[in-house]
């Protein structure tokens, strides 16, 4: 493609997603394609000779778009949201056109700096104390994985970097709730789902911290060690809480490594009535939330603090003599602070998004999320066929219908039906979870341009729904 042909398509494409964000209520939310539609629509293999554009466009109308779930859209209430700006598609666009590679300073001095400066912001915008230090990483998967791996090294003084297991006895804690990336680490970092203790919760699904310590207690007389607890602000089942003060305090007594997961509702903490929620923070190693959530910042962009930088980049250090530089002692190296070498340049959308809207819009975003969040409760709680099963902390309100005389099975299936029929109205998309043997309906409030209208409808959905039962 030449530079003129780049201009043109470059301008129409400006257009297409400026028209995409004014009509997306017009697709169904969630896709509703079978498996295997797109691929039998699509050659088996690459063309050979060069193809025009406005061919692969078109074929991007009509074949990718029927397959498309409208994540953007405002009627997407589905799992945790992943939502986008303005600000951050066109922080996205500079960021493919410029395609530096950011492992390490001289690749772009910018692309480091600017992730340092950033960093720093969202640590401060979220209250966390100056002496963590952020770098970005792609998941909190990930994050949660090099606090796994840091907590191993750091207990045996970087010996199992360099020789290897012999053999297991460390334990890693987390809630029954916790999320799956917790067992998938676990397993990659060599210590092996068996040592993962699920700790129980309580009637609001948060980890007894009470058996916690028993747990480890329990552990310590058999032999094992206990390597680190994973605490949860914002279960993905039901933003259920941890307690960071009560769990750091264990932490310190036994010595044990702490990592927090606030994935999705660490963005809330920019507002003061949540700071609450990080009270203990100095029993506190490691702490990862995910902008690419609920903070505007489209996917991905992963938050990630650490109080020890040292203990991360002893972690993860290589020093091939090919990546050696003359102010390796006076700059962040970012292929050290975790598993990737190369690295996009993600800063530049989240420095867009929080420039353009600054700290008080997306504070104010975030009130009128929590605000719809309160509304479309509210219905629940004034409907005698609906009931709440989890309580409302955040912008999730879990719950289902119960029209009366039905067994748990029974109401399972019926959600279950009413949940299969909001989503092939295609009007809205929603989700749902276990939560104790209750099939437990999602709705999540958390999408960049959510109307007051939106919300409301979904309500007017439902009701409209179970009448047709
Ligand atoms: C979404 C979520 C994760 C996983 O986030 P990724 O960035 O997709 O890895 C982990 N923990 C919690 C609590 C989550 O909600």
């Amino acid at each position: 493609m030449k530079n003129s042909e780049f201009r043109k398509y470059g301008y129409e494409l400006v257009d297409k997603i400026a028209d995409y964000f004014v009509e997306i209520e017009k697709y169904p939310v969630k896709s509703q394609l079978n498996p295997g539609d797109i691929i039998k629509q699509l050659p088996k293999s690459a063309p050979e000779n060069s193809e025009s554009f406005d061919d692969i466009l078109k074929d991007f109308d009509e074949i990718i778009m029927p397959g498309i779930t409208h994540w953007q859209s405002p009627n997407f209430f589905a799992y945790f949201n992943a939502n986008n700006s303005f600000e951050s598609i066109l922080g996205e666009m500079l960021t493919s056109a410029l395609g530096v590679n950011t492992f390490i300073w001289q690749n772009s001095p910018a692309g480091t700096e600017l992730e340092e400066v950033v960093m720093n912001w969202l640590r401060d915008m979220i209250g966390l104390p100056e002496y963590f230090s952020g770098v970005i990483q792609d998941t909190a998967s990930t994050a949660t994985l090099c606090s796994i791996l840091t907590a191993r090294e750091k207990f045996t003084d970087f010996q199992i970097n360099k020789s290897g297991f012999e053999h297991n006895k460390f334990r890693v804690y987390a809630s029954k709730e916790a999320h799956s990336s917790i067992e998938k680490a676990v397993k990659i970092a060599g210590i092996g789902y068996e040592n993962l203790v699920k700790i129980n919760t309580d009637k609001n699904f948060d980890m007894i911290s009470n058996d916690l310590e028993l747990a480890i207690k329990n552990d310590i007389q058999n032999g094992l060690i206990p390597l680190i607890v994973i605490s949860a602000i914002g279960t993905t089942g039901s933003t259920s809480i941890d307690s960071i003060k009560e769990n750091g305090e264990i932490c310190k007594k036994y010595n044990v490594f702490h990592h927090v997961d606030a994935a999705h509702v660490g963005t809330a903490l920019v507002l003061d009535e949540f700071r609450y929620l990080i009270d203990g923070i100095e029993n506190v190693d490691t702490f990862v939330f995910n902008p690419h959530k609920w903070m505007f910042t489209n996917f991905d962009f992963s938050a990630y603090f650490v109080k020890n930088q040292e203990y991360l980049i002893r972690t993860f250090e290589i020093m091939p003599e090919y990546l050696k530089t003359n102010v390796d002692n006076r700059v962040n190296n970012y292929r050290d602070w975790g598993i990737q070498l190369g690295r996009r340049f993600r800063a530049l959308k989240m420095w867009f998004v929080i420039r353009s809207y600054g700290v008080e819009g997306i504070k104010s975003t975030v009130r009128k999320h929590l605000q719809l969040t309160q509304k479309f409760k509210n219905n629940i709680e004034q409907d005698e066929r609906f009931e709440l099963l989890a309580p409302v902390r955040f912008n999730l309100v879990c719950f289902r219908y119960n029209p009366g005389n039905l067994n748990v099975e029974e109401l399972n299936k019926l959600n279950e039906k009413l949940l299969n029929s909001i989503n092939k109205s295609g009007k809205a998309f929603i989700t749902h979870t276990k939560l104790g043997d209750n099939y437990t309906i999602r709705v999540v409030i958390g999408q960049t341009y959510i109307e007051e209208r939106n919300v409301d409808e979904l309500w007017e959905l439902f009701l409209s729904q179970i009448n047709s039962f």
